[in-house]
């Protein structure tokens, strides 16, 4: 039997306290950067193994198995989303209004299963395992990035970085990755447009923020669709738009939100400039004021090919070759990208979906239900890739 197949069967011995860990953290969901109780529970789980564990970017947490260099990172994602939860489950959120529905509590309990199976091994590991524990992934900044802000990845600096995502779209046993760009880079947008505002019949008055708010939504489809490559992935989505409150009033302010999305860098800070300037021109040709904030997000998650192809032998070991299957990029966000930029990385995607079921609710969505049978596949993936990484990233 491979060491893969050892993993994976010692990993479903202990799917009970794997549910355990999983059960616990998606009754106590706390949001991005609040993650109180959850590091907690953590810290005392690696307390339990007495392995040796810090704090960081707040309420993340970052233990230490085996010791010297090589270095390689496992990371898991601990928060959750404002949603309150209609799935109906026995253990469902106690906290109103906030919930694990992006399965941040199944990466959680994996990694806390990783940890188990790496620890009955930390004898034998050629080297430093860094089981990070991230607060924040759903929140700008992002807690990849106040981790990267610290040092805990410095001394002794890793080799490779490893995550990993629930992923509705496949099913348990199933694991989909690529490499390359998977995730996209993201900008969240808002802009005022403002005027006089004045009687309805008397538009001559006043500017009219709402037709200029329309033209320039107009006028930015346009802009992205004509100074795009064809070929290279990018929207621009206008999400909300607010504004006005009676048949009789033109309103005095108009607001609208949206967010770009690239893979390519350069083009992206093209984009925003090209933005920045239809902003002013609509504006302009429309005699109202505008103002365009930008809140700049994640950058494009780039899978490394050599650690992308480590753990596509390493899944292939473990569950066989035909259930691991190509992953096709799309332009969703993941503040794993941070780790990305700088060290090579690999991130792929956890079938979660019941097999019996064609279809499930998506993730943010408040009656996501991941199958837990995708537990000790994710916790045994973990450990087996952080195994082999040792071994090979030297
Ligand atoms: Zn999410
Ligand atoms: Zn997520």
């Amino acid at each position: 039997m491979s060491r893969e197949e050892q993993l994976l069967q010692r990993a479903l011995e202990l799917s009970a306290l794997l549910e355990q860990h999983r059960r616990w953290l998606h009754r106590h969901p706390e949001l991005s950067f609040r993650e109180y109780q959850t590091s907690a529970y953590i810290r005392q789980c690696l307390s339990q193994l007495a392995i040796p564990h810090r704090t960081v970017a707040g309420t993340g947490v970052v233990g230490t198995l085996g010791h010297g260099e090589p270095c390689v990172v496992l990371r898991a994602d601990i928060d959750a989303l404002p949603i309150t939860e209609q799935t109906g489950l026995p253990f469902a959120s106690e906290h109103p209004g906030c919930m694990h529905a992006c399965g941040h509590d199944m990466h959680t309990a994996m990694l806390l299963g990783a940890t188990l199976l790496l620890h009955e091994h930390a004898a034998a590991l050629p080297g430093t395992v860094l089981l990070l524990f991230q607060p924040g992934e759903e929140q700008l900044p992002g807690g990849a990035s106040l981790v990267l802000a610290s040092d805990v990845l410095e001394h002794p600096r890793p080799s490779a970085v490893f995550g990993q995502h629930v992923f509705p779209n496949l099913p348990v046993g199933a694991i989909a990755l690529a490499a390359g760009p998977i995730f996209a880079a993201t900008d969240e947008l808002s802009w005022h447009f403002r005027a006089a505002g004045g009687h309805a019949a008397q538009p001559h008055l006043t500017g009219d923020p709402i037709v200029a708010a329309a033209s320039f939504i107009c006028h930015a489809q346009t802009l992205i669709s004509r100074n795009r490559d064809p070929l290279m992935p990018a929207v621009l989505s206008i999400t909300a738009i607010q504004g006005g409150s009676a048949p009789n009033v033109i309103p005095s302010e108009v607001q609208l939100q949206g967010t770009l999305r690239s893979f390519d860098q350069p083009w992206r800070q093209q984009a925003l400039q090209w933005l920045e300037q239809a902003t002013a021109h609509v504006a302009a040709a429309h005699g109202v004021q505008a103002t365009l904030e930008i809140r700049s997000g994640y950058p494009p998650l780039v899978n490394d090919a050599r650690a992308t192809e480590l753990v596509r032998q390493v899944a292939t070991a473990m569950v066989g070759a035909d259930r691991v299957v190509p992953f096709q990029p799309v332009l969703w966000a993941e503040d794993f990208a941070y780790y990305s930029q700088r060290f090579p990385a690999a991130f792929w995607l956890l079938g979660v979906c019941p097999p019996e079921q064609q279809t499930m609710p998506g993730l943010h969505h408040p009656s996501f239900c991941p199958d837990e049978r995708a537990l000790p596949i994710g916790a045994a993936l973990l450990a087996a890739v952080a195994w082999r990484a040792l071994e090979i990233f030297r």
